[in-house]
């Protein structure tokens, strides 16, 4: 079996592992966590770094700091991972969704200023699989009605939007380092800011909104968002190789497009003229004439020995929401087609070309 996703350990992450232990620094303190802050900040254009436990929480901390009041709305994609929508929720906020773009996967720019209201505090866009947000459109609504510009980079470590960082775009990033990331440290996170006030509010959320001023006097309910520096060491030596992760992603999407751009059956990735794609994976989606859903390609993909994991199902689908009695009647066309029709191919760091032929080969056979 071909597996969708592999990460590639070498011998710095055991060096700078070995030393935490040497030393007795395996908690949140420690110089790794500092230095993986600084250097990824830096990586990404931005000023400060706040390490957290994972992705998700990142989000959470992130949307924490703009201090939502019941019915403040934040306009997001339907179509990404629950996490976004989870840290709006999570933090008395309404999430406002968006469609998709149909080539892009990311959000369709297009349709978030008519979702502009009164309520609206900020925008959250998400750089699917590897592929920039179109993120002028978005700034300049920003700043017309003073919104904050929340980024979800999880999925575009070092991609490039008009030759910026993804992640170095927005008021905060927010990035996952979990193992199928284009770097990881196991499970982990960061937040980025310019601001130094953010930061420090972050820092805050990081650890149980305790306050500089007076430790153990809690004005505000927190959580311990806190990473490890042993996973902050594991970040530091993926850091270091970085451009190689990324010149790897780049030429699997060169090699399973050449071997599968004639197959009319399927849409493959895009790179827009504006954008750097760093295919964090490589995502293809069924024709319409196809007689068979995701699901069905997947299962005969992976009687052929070929792993895939399905696309995104949109937030307005979700029955969790629902419940909650939010995106009742809603309809993202684009989203709604994509996640029955999408899935994404082996991507791993340690894919092979003849794994990328025995991929191509298995499509042919499926597809026939
Ligand atoms: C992976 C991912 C996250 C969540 O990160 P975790 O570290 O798994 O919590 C958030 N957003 C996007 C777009 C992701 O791909």
């Amino acid at each position: 079996m071909i597996p969708v996703n592999e990460p590639l350990i070498r011998e710095r992450e055991k060096e700078y592992v070995l030393e935490c232990l040497q030393t007795g620094w395996i908690s949140s303190a420690g110089k790794f966590i500092a230095e993986f802050e600084s250097r990824w900040a830096e990586y990404c254009g931005m000023e400060y770094g706040v390490a957290m436990c994972n992705g998700t929480a990142a989000l959470s901390a992130a949307v924490a700091c703009i201090d939502l009041k019941p019915g403040d709305e934040v306009i997001l994609p339907t179509f990404t991972i629950i996490s976004c929508a989870l840290a709006i929720v999570e933090n008395g906020g309404t999430p406002v969704l968006v469609d998709s773009d149909p080539k892009t996967w990311t959000m369709d720019v297009a349709q978030v200023a008519e979702k502009i209201t009164s309520r609206t505090r900020a925008i959250m866009p998400v750089h699917i699989y590897g592929h920039p947000v179109d993120m002028d459109p978005l700034i300049e609504l920003a700043q017309q009605h003073d919104l904050l510009i929340i980024e979800d980079a999880a999925e575009a470590h070092g991609a490039e939007y008009k030759g910026k960082k993804c992640g170095g775009l927005g008021d905060i990033s927010c990035f996952s380092f979990y193992a199928n990331k284009i770097i990881t440290t196991g499970e982990g996170g960061m937040a980025l800011t310019r601001d130094p006030d953010l930061a420090e509010r972050l820092r805050s959320e990081r650890n149980l909104a305790f306050r500089k001023d007076r430790r153990f006097f809690h004005t505000k309910l927190g959580h311990n968002y806190r990473l490890t520096n042993v996973q902050a060491a594991i970040g530091l030596a993926q850091l270091e190789r970085i451009e190689e992760h990324i010149a790897k992603k780049r030429w699997m999407a060169r090699a399973y497009t050449e071997r599968l751009q004639d197959i009319h059956q399927l849409q493959l990735p895009v790179e827009k003229s504006w954008a750097k794609n760093v295919y964090w994976m490589y995502g293809v989606v069924l024709a319409e004439d196809v007689p068979m859903d995701a699901d069905d390609f997947a299962l005969r993909l992976h009687a052929e020995g070929v792993d895939t994991r399905p696309f995104f199902l949109g937030m307005h689908e979700q029955p969790v929401f629902q419940e909650r009695g939010l995106f009742i009647g809603e309809r993202y066309p684009v989203a709604e087609f994509i996640s029955r029709r999408g899935l994404y191919l082996p991507s791993g760091l340690t894919l092979t070309d003849g794994q990328v032929d025995q991929v191509a080969e298995a499509i042919r056979i499926v597809l026939q």
